[in-house]
């Protein structure tokens, strides 16, 4: 069980991540949100080698390299992060299924209302998804 505080997502990368998802659109775009206790200091956009738009998948190059970074930079991996582009927030029997990364939130943003864009937060352990609260905070 993952400390139940708030995820933190500062306003400005809620915003670069909704670019980012809608630059992506139709494909699925994926990230690492990185930070400290329960805030997300830093959001790092990964590339999806799917090319999909209804599935995900990191570079293990990159996933490595981010790992590094974070580790320099005193950051834990706080989220896996990834977009809907046509769909809601509800993670799919893929992203449970390949939702095997521990201590992790996995969050997903949801296109599928043309510019209401809705962020929703899960824990997935071994194939049970509970919602896991996510703000977006100011700064
Ligand atoms: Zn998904």
């Amino acid at each position: 069980m993952i400390d139940m505080d708030a995820l933190e997502i500062p306003e400005k990368m809620f915003e670069e991540m909704i670019e980012q998802a809608n630059e992506a659109a139709p494909v699925e775009a994926c990230g690492i949100l990185a930070g400290k206790k329960n805030r997300a200091e830093k959001f790092y956009k990964m590339v999806n080698v799917d090319n999909s738009n209804t599935h995900f998948m990191m570079l293990p190059e990159e996933q490595f390299e981010v790992t590094k970074d974070m580790r320099s930079a005193g950051l834990k991996m706080l989220a896996i992060y990834h977009s809907h582009p046509e769909t809601g927030t509800r993670p799919s029997q893929e992203d449970i299924r390949l939702a095997v990364t521990p201590d992790v939130i996995y969050v997903i943003l949801s296109l599928a209302n043309p510019g209401e864009p809705d962020i929703k937060a899960f824990e997935i352990e071994a194939g049970v998804v509970t919602a896991a609260p996510v703000e977006i905070v100011k700064g």
